[in-house]
């Protein structure tokens, strides 16, 4: 679980986060919603410590993030981005051994077995050999997700990863998270996808401005919202 504390996070003189209190139940679905620059990413990017925080704290199972080593922090707590973020010099299955051979400090035959059975998982069996650029859009974030959960982790975060897929692509990637989330995962998910949320969130976190301005469950959180700014923004997306 993650425990998130009065954070806050500047760029320059602008605040971006501006006391951020958030629990991240065990095998809970969190989703994250809210208009363009309201400080979605930073808040996925702050928990595992790609941007670093000014003030607050944010627990990991009881466990100061910021006492932990960043790269020991991002094996427990994963992150999938919009754009796939794979290295394209290297094969499918290669972009999934790194983190376990140099992270993890598996050997190689033991990092290409965990990689092969995640690419299976994902639906991308004997797709290993492949390098991104001769993947489809969705086929590569398959091997980013394969790549995030081969590292075992206790969190994923994932940030607007169907915003860059072909529209016919988009469903397979979210019937691939539902099902994680059904497995127990504990995932954050900034999303565009309302329909998604509604279905797949334990909680629904709406952002504006650097503050969540409401959470709740997807019902409250649809179809009573308390704020205006939440009812535009949902007037504006629905
Ligand atoms: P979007 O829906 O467009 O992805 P967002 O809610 O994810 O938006 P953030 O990316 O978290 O928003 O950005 C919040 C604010 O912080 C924006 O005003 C943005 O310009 C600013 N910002 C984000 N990253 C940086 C950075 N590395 N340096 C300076 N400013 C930044
Ligand atoms: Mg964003």
């Amino acid at each position: 679980s993650l425990a998130v504390r009065d954070v806050h996070l500047s760029y320059g003189p602008v605040e971006v986060l501006r006391g951020i209190d958030l629990d991240i139940p065990e095998g809970s679905v969190t989703c994250v919603i809210g208009p363009s620059g309201s400080g979605k990413s930073t808040l996925l990017r702050a928990l595992n410590r790609l941007a670093e925080i000014d003030a607050g704290t944010i627990a990991l199972d009881g466990t100061n993030v910021q006492t932990m080593k960043p790269e020991r922090l991002r094996a427990r707590v994963g992150m999938v981005f919009q754009h796939f973020n794979l290295f394209p010099d290297h094969t499918a299955r290669q972009n999934i051994m790194l983190a376990l051979t140099r992270i993890k400090k598996l050997n190689r035959s033991k990092a290409r077995e965990i990689a092969d059975a995640q690419l299976a998982d994902v639906g991308l069996l004997g797709r290993g050999e492949q390098r991104p650029a001769n993947l489809s859009g969705g086929q590569q974030q398959r091997v980013a997700i394969a790549r995030a959960l081969a590292m075992e982790p206790e969190v994923v975060l994932f940030d607007e990863v169907t915003s860059a897929l072909d529209p016919e692509l988009v469903k397979g990637i979210l019937t691939l998270m539902e099902d994680l989330g059904e497995r127990g995962m504990t995932m954050v998910v900034v999303t565009h996808e309302m329909g998604f949320a509604r279905r797949v969130a334990d909680q629904v976190v709406f952002m504006d401005e650097g503050r969540i301005v409401e959470i709740g469950d997807p019902d409250t959180v649809f179809d009573a919202p308390k704020t205006d700014r939440l009812k535009r923004f949902l007037a504006e997306i629905l």
